[in-house]
């Protein structure tokens, strides 16, 4: 059956995937104009205000116009009907981009990286928190557990246990099939450490794909946690003490040959490696100001938390903004075809497709540089004393987000990223959020996001 309806989307400057739908049936003919947009859209809060001062107003017309490469089906649900979910680029009336569209963005940065001779290969891993409805992020609709959905009780299940695993069974097996189905490539779907926590993984392919899935993947899980009478939340943090939900980038680079040019076959970064990661790490504070860029984001930063303690470069260390994975050699293959970095200073507050674009606006900055490889810390952060840090390469990261944006605007080079009202509208979204907030206490703020991302 198709679906009725097809929704077309933007994902927008708080992550959350914003569009109008039209009558399927008439798709193929609507759809290289797509639907009307505003410009101001792009300027709404986490919380649904409009941030002011913003530089559209009231004015100016746009279309979304929909990719049918990223194009998913939600599966029917008891009453609930399917509907068809593609992604799009927010164009002038005319088509030509739109100077602030996000995933032109994206399109953008990775084809100045092409004009280094590389491409990218990226993944993202997402963990999400999933409770009752009136759980975490309040009141869900959907049937309630005990009446044909799940019986998850917080707290009930350890964390990685098959018995976290079969909790909210058959929610993972229903998500693992549906990503199969819609062409989104699912890896590996796990319990994690945190408290009711999950995450799903996806493969790997080029950067414009990788970024679209994760919005879809992102659309999928919340959807079909709704179905069962339960909430996903992705939110960095959903209270101060708990496991923060992450966002994980991998990311690989590739010759114009189609050769792997991570890591050489001695196991070290290559120079192209090396300056791309030196570069992501110069620009480090400027970098989580779009990678993690909500007032809780910083809170789930810090020793011992497994996210990003501090902007360094670590084998295997999770405690690092990026990190040298291991390549597993027990299976047959390419070894260094599986080589790849993890950029783990990101979280599901920020847009998939700036994530990427700034990751790699950075890399590509470290690589025309020619920056030198950074040093790799091999141990713990914790054995390395606080005067020799910076000297192992070791930075810190901004402590609250009116520092991580005023390390947006202090970075020359990374202001420039972006058009100016791209930068701008980021900037009054957040100020605004933390202006919302300022007599919250932290675990009000946790909360607050984690209602609605
Ligand atoms: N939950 C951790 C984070 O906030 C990640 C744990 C892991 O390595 O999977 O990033
Ligand atoms: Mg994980």
């Amino acid at each position: 059956m198709t679906a009725p309806l097809t929704f077309i989307a933007t994902c927008d400057l708080v992550a959350l995937t914003r569009g109008r739908s039209m009558r399927t049936e008439d798709y193929p003919k609507r759809r290289a104009a797509g639907v009307g947009w505003v410009p101001a859209d792009l300027a709404l809060t986490t919380f649904g205000d409009i941030a002011s001062p913003n530089p559209f107003g009231s004015l100016g017309d746009l279309r979304l116009v929909p990719d049918d490469a990223a194009r998913i089906t939600l599966p029917a649900v008891a009453a609930r009907p399917e509907t068809d979910v593609v992604l799009a680029r927010l164009a002038e009336e005319d088509g030509a981009p739109w100077r602030c569209d996000p995933r032109t963005a994206l399109v953008d940065a990775l084809a100045t990286l092409e004009e280094t001779g590389l491409h990218l290969v990226a993944a993202f891993e997402q963990e999400f928190t999933l409770s009752t409805a009136g759980g975490v992020g309040g009141a869900g609709a959907g049937r309630q557990p005990g009446a044909g959905g799940l019986a998850l009780q917080p707290g009930a299940a350890a964390p990685f246990s098959l018995e976290a695993h079969r909790a909210v069974e058959p929610f993972g097996t229903e998500l693992v099939q549906a990503l199969e189905t819609q062409g989104l490539a699912p890896e590996t779907w796990l319990p994690e450490y945190g408290d009711r926590q999950y995450e799903i993984t996806v493969g790997a392919t080029d950067g414009l794909t990788a970024a679209d899935r994760a919005i879809l993947v992102r659309a999928l899980v919340r959807d079909l946690a709704t179905a069962h009478g339960l909430r996903a939340s992705f939110a960095p943090l959903v209270a101060p003490d708990a496991v923060g939900n992450g966002v994980h980038v991998h990311l690989s680079l590739w010759d114009r040959a189609g050769r792997p040019v991570t890591l050489d076959a001695s196991g070290a970064l290559t120079p192209a490696a090396g300056s791309f990661a030196a570069g992501v790490l110069a620009h480090a504070p400027a970098v989580v100001g779009w990678t993690a860029p909500s007032a809780i984001s910083p809170l789930r930063f810090g020793p011992h938390h497994w996210s990003s303690a501090a902007a360094f470069l670590g084998r295997q260390n999770r405690e690092a903004m990026l990190r040298v994975c291991p390549i597993p050699t027990l299976a047959e293959g390419d070894a260094l075809a599986a080589a790849n970095l993890e950029f783990r200073a990101c979280d599901a507050t920020a847009n998939p497709w700036l994530v990427l674009a700034v990751i790699v606006r950075a890399g590509v900055d470290g690589i025309r540089r020619g920056l030198h490889a950074p040093p790799v810390l091999d141990g713990e952060l914790d054995d390395v004393p606080a005067r020799e840090r910076e000297r192992a390469g070791i930075m810190p990261l901004p402590a609250d987000l009116e520092s991580t944006l005023a390390a947006v605007e202090a970075d020359d080079v990374a202001c420039r990223w972006f058009d100016p009202d791209l930068l701008a509208t980021h900037l009054a979204i957040r100020r605004t959020e933390l202006d919302l907030l300022r007599d919250a206490s932290p675990a009000e703020r946790c909360e607050r996001y984690a209602r609605v991302i």
